[in-house]
């Protein structure tokens, strides 16, 4: 497992240094404290690598900040988008920073409604995990998702754990705000809410 998700690994690896793991509550473990740690921290990558294959089962995974010693909370979700139409582009682009390569995945009022449960549907998401209390820890998600002629849906990551600044996510909160997601059947997802 850990070899079929090598990126992930050295993802985790290369947050958890940049957290600086290897002082905990101010204190350097040694000798067998250090063991035990290690012990740990490969229960850390271990679980972190198995996170991929988790989402393929629908199932979604909290990151841990170490910082404030609390795990990470789903704080957007998005509607769904339109699909990605070049997987790799996208994670580049995203990882230089460059967050406007979102925008085309982004529907238009004037446009149909995205199907989610169609044969042949396929549309995407972005979720944020964010740690509660500090600001330090927002990773992003991108899935594509698509259905087969069968109606069985399947899932990719596009984009996995991308820390990204806390202002992506106020950003997208902001440009999502007050829409809704109507039931599948329904049209016009996309339409604001009624007012009151
Ligand atoms: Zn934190």
């Amino acid at each position: 497992m850990l070899l079929g998700e090598p990126e992930t690994v050295w993802a985790i690896i290369g947050r958890i240094n940049a957290m600086g793991a290897w002082s905990v509550f101010g204190w350097q473990p040694t000798g067998y404290p250090l063991w035990a740690f290690w012990a740990l921290e490969l229960a850390v990558i271990t679980f972190g690598a198995m996170k991929g294959v988790l989402l393929k089962l629908g199932q979604s995974v909290n990151i841990y900040c170490e910082d404030c010693r609390r795990w990470s909370e789903e704080v957007f979700t998005s509607p769904p988008l339109k699909p990605v139409e070049d997987g790799e582009a996208l994670k580049s682009a995203l990882e230089a920073g460059d967050f406007s390569a979102l925008e085309p995945l982004y529907p238009q009022p004037e446009d149909d409604p995205i199907e989610t449960e169609d044969p042949g549907a396929a549309f995407t998401r972005l979720l944020v995990m964010a740690c509660p209390q500090c600001e330090n820890l927002h990773v992003l998600d991108v899935t594509a998702f698509s259905v087969d002629g069968d109606g069985d849906k399947a899932e990719e990551l596009i984009v996995d754990n991308l820390l990204v600044q806390s202002r992506v996510t106020h950003d997208l909160q902001h440009r999502f705000a007050g829409y809704v997601e109507p039931e599948p059947e329904k049209k016009g997802w996309f339409a604001k809410p009624s007012s009151k």
